[in-house]
């Protein structure tokens, strides 16, 4: 079966937006009940109840997890307070343990989908289950990775998937510690619309702050539902303790978050007609950039005869210096407008050094 054919049902059991809720890390069986006991008590819409047991950690003598005695917790979370559970498999030992404890969803972390032999044993083990299997974006911005990692499951008769986006790491700081790079999620969006995928914005952000402001971002283009790390005391968390929220914040957050329809039905007229002015807005674009680039030849064939460089910086701090005054001058973002005037140049130097070199 093809990937894109695959209608997992596993979301039906639930109502939208799928809350995932609980701590990074299982610690203890009192911190367990209580942040079980404390979620429940808000009484905010939350099925699943998830906690790391075996914890990745970027370098050695951290805290590597409570390992297999953390399952029994899960299992008590389960029985007394009625929640599914939720844990991460990164090998064929913690699949069998966790099928063994009757785990309700498995996870993979990024840090696992990135590795073919990993996801492999990984599918092998769970091998035509039911349970349903979500796979975290891999930790690098590589699409054909993810698809890869559902392709293996799919191929070990494992139908009921979904996705987590988690964002992805780089080198540079920013105030993310995953960037989120929407447009790889989304792109897995548009190719798989009918694979379920849900916002893990504790990731993303390392940071209470951003966690609302991301996930309602993720239900405004339409993401099932969001996987939040919640703790009873989140200062004192053995791992990601920074990002952690307590059960009344995660309420908070749940209770402020406004879904979308997925579809256009009811406005399908004024939708109608404003995509109509986008699409040819963006058709004129088109025409304008390649006129662009015509002119851009013109003086590549200049600059050939008379031995000019291709890149002259002054005349690019012209350029640079009226596109910001104009995305000033019409309210737009300068960052914006210097990123698309950067791809602009920059394909302008490369149709001039394809004249330059007679390619
Ligand atoms: C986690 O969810 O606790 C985790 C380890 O996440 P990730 O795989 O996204 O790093
Ligand atoms: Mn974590």
């Amino acid at each position: 079966m093809d990937l894109k054919e695959l209608k997992s049902s596993w979301t039906d059991a639930f109502s939208q937006p799928i809350m995932i809720a609980g701590p990074c890390s299982a610690e203890s069986e009192a911190q367990m009940l209580e942040t079980a006991r404390r979620i429940r008590e808000t009484q905010a819409n939350v099925p699943i109840f998830r906690a790391g047991i075996w914890k990745p950690r970027t370098k050695p003598n951290g805290f590597e997890g409570v390992g297999v005695i953390g399952l029994n917790w899960l299992k008590k979370v389960k029985e007394e307070y009625g929640f599914k559970t939720a844990t991460e498999v990164a090998n064929a030992h913690h699949v069998f343990a966790a099928l063994e404890a009757d785990v309700d969803i498995l996870w993979i972390g990024a840090r696992s989908t990135v590795n073919p032999f990993t996801v492999q044993e990984i599918a092998m083990a769970l091998r035509g289950t039911d349970k349903p299997v979500l796979v975290k974006n891999p930790v690098n911005p590589d699409l054909a990775l993810w698809i890869g990692a559902l392709e293996r499951l799919l191929g070990q008769d494992i139908k009921n998937l979904g996705v987590i986006h988690r964002g992805f790491s780089t080198y540079q700081k920013t105030k993310y510690r995953n960037n989120p790079n929407w447009q790889i999620a989304l792109d897995f969006k548009s190719q798989f619309p009918d694979i379920p995928m849900l916002i893990d914005p504790s990731h993303i952000c390392g940071n209470r702050t951003g966690l609302a402001d991301i996930t309602q971002e993720a239900m405004n283009v339409g993401y099932q539902g969001a996987i939040i790390e919640t703790h009873c005391s989140p200062d004192e968390a053995w791992s990601d303790a920074s990002q952690q929220i307590t059960p009344e914040v995660l309420a908070g957050l749940i209770g402020n978050l406004k879904m979308r329809n997925p579809g256009v039905e009811g406005f399908e007229g004024d939708m109608g007609r404003h995509r109509t002015l986008i699409s040819d807005i963006d058709f004129q674009l088109i025409e304008l950039l390649s006129q662009r680039m015509k002119i851009s030849e013109k003086i590549g064939k200049l600059k050939k005869e008379n031995d000019i460089a291709i890149f002259q910086p002054d005349r690019w701090k012209v350029i640079t210096e009226y596109a910001n005054q104009k995305a000033i001058e019409t309210g737009m973002s300068q960052e914006f407008i210097e990123k698309l005037f950067k791809a602009i140049h920059e394909e302008s130097i490369e149709v001039q050094n394809s004249i330059m070199i007679n390619r």
